[in-house]
């Protein structure tokens, strides 16, 4: 080990302890099976682009990805279909309301961008769906690529968001009502929770986050997953929107590209230098992990990550 490592090492348990007595905050019990979970795991893990993996407490417990899913189909589509195309389906530009807005850009009918319900039900529904290579099968290998490893389905989340998802149904109507949704609301809805299903880790997630943050190119396996311009932009649109409604005070504050989702993970990407995730279960207001938000706020701080920073 040396000083920077012992450094980082050190960063991540003391953020552990400081925040780990944390109990503000509310689990997400509109999809009953994640109110099921322990509202007390708490992990924090950071991977560096020469594939250095640190962790500290719950590091390596399953929860389901949600809404951190958002940025990386985002990535398989503009990978599939380039900028211009999926573009004239789905905006960049923050939304300033909640995730789950039933809210359209007015004008084009597009959504606002794809970190939100409406434009990543959206995206889902881009990813071409052939039978050698059915719309799924290609998000999880994508997935799968991003983190390094093969993940799957919790088939139980799953159905838990089926039975809960009247409001993701109504936004996928309303998206074909204003434009041509380019598949059929329902099949585009059931693709979106199973993709929201997908089970992973905060290291898995951390992987996820350095694999953008190292130009595509997954630094524990060498996989160019997406190539340097996908990741940029994908980097660009969660820096403004990642994190919904507080996405500028985030900016502001921790100043780094993120993505939060409503089981309680979080990412963060520095880019060219690392991946950090945490998960924990409690909420915010806008559906943001609290000790997750505390304790990578903490971290940019400590470590002067903030990208606004001039070292
Ligand atoms: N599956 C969740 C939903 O669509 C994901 C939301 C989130 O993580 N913010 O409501």
């Amino acid at each position: 080990m040396n000083a920077a490592t012992d450094a980082v090492t050190d960063a991540l348990r003391d953020l552990h302890s400081r925040f780990a007595g944390i109990d503000d905050g509310e689990l997400a019990d509109y999809i009953p099976q994640l109110a099921l979970v322990d509202p007390e795991a708490f992990g924090l893990a950071l991977i560096s682009m020469d594939g250095h993996r640190y962790g500290a407490g719950d590091a390596g417990v399953p929860f389901t990805i949600q809404s951190v899913s958002k940025p990386f189909v985002y990535a398989l589509a503009l990978s599939v279909l380039g900028i211009d195309e999926v573009s004239r389906w789905v905006n960049a530009e923050p939304s300033g309301e909640a995730f789950n807005a039933i809210s359209l850009e007015l004008g084009t009918g597009r959504p606002d961008n794809p970190m939100v319900n409406a434009g990543a039900i959206l995206t889902t529904a881009l990813i071409p769906d052939t039978p050698g290579a059915p719309r799924f099968g290609r998000i999880l290998d994508c997935l799968s690529r991003f983190a390094g490893r093969m993940l799957d389905v919790d088939e139980q989340v799953y159905f838990s968001e089926v039975v809960a998802g009247d409001r993701n149904r109504a936004l996928a109507y309303l998206i074909r009502s204003t434009g041509p949704l380019p598949v059929d609301p329902v099949a585009a809805v059931e693709t979106y929770f199973r993709q929201c299903s997908v089970r992973v880790t905060a290291m898995d997630l951390a992987a996820m986050a350095a694999t953008l943050a190292n130009g595509g190119v997954n630094p524990l396996t060498g996989d160019t997953v997406v190539t340097e311009p996908v990741a940029v932009r994908v980097l660009a649109v969660m820096a403004t929107c990642g994190m919904y409604d507080a996405s500028g005070d985030w900016l502001l504050r921790v100043g780094l590209p993120a993505k939060s989702g409503v089981s309680g993970g979080l990412i963060a990407a520095g880019p060219a230098r690392f991946g950090l995730a945490s998960y924990s279960p409690l909420l915010d207001p806008t559906g943001t992990s609290v000790r997750g938000h505390r304790a990578i706020g903490a971290l940019s701080e400590r470590l002067g990550l903030h990208l606004m920073h001039n070292p």
